[in-house]
């Protein structure tokens, strides 16, 4: 395969489908250089709900920091919310506009939550029920059994300010 714009050969790896043809990465980012992240952990399990009555009914997943993480956990299990960064699994390509999933309403990505995106990076606000060591039981998490996790934050939107 081609890109649609230069035409030099591609990989998968190499270019991104949009709207059906691929387009180098050299193209699409202008010569940007990639940046690398690496995973801090994985999602290990989603566990059945245990019904708190009267609260919505969301699977509380387990994710697993790696041990060497354990070092910058200071305060994690204090917070009753955390956003999480995780990388959504490789995604057959982009689309320039669609009909979203929230209100059919036509959009591109920049005003989507699809998961088809230009960089695989996802983004969810989550409760967090409890922690063990490296382990975060999490309630809300929209990602996939061993799933990269690339950040966790702390909830601003919840988070008390001084
Ligand atoms: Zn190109």
């Amino acid at each position: 395969m081609t890109c649609s714009i230069c035409g030099r050969r591609v990989t998968r790896r190499t270019a991104l489908i949009v709207d059906e043809g691929p387009i180098c990465r050299r193209c699409l980012h202008r010569g940007a250089t990639a940046i690398p992240m690496y995973p801090i952990g994985y999602v290990r399990e989603r566990l059945p709900e245990e019904a708190p009555h009267g609260s919505r009914q969301e699977s509380v997943a387990r994710i697993e920091l790696l041990p060497t993480m354990a070092r910058f956990m200071e305060g994690v299990a204090e917070e009753p919310r955390l956003t999480v960064v995780w990388a959504l699994d490789r995604s057959p390509g982009v689309a320039t506009v669609f009909s979203r999933g929230l209100d059919g309403k036509q959009a591109g990505i920049f005003s989507s939550r699809s998961p088809h995106r230009i960089n695989p990076i996802a983004v969810t606000d989550v409760d967090l029920v409890r922690v063990e060591g490296t382990n975060l039981y999490v309630r809300g998490l929209d990602a996939y059994e061993g799933t990269p996790i690339l950040d966790l934050k702390l909830d601003l939107k919840v988070a008390p300010r001084r």
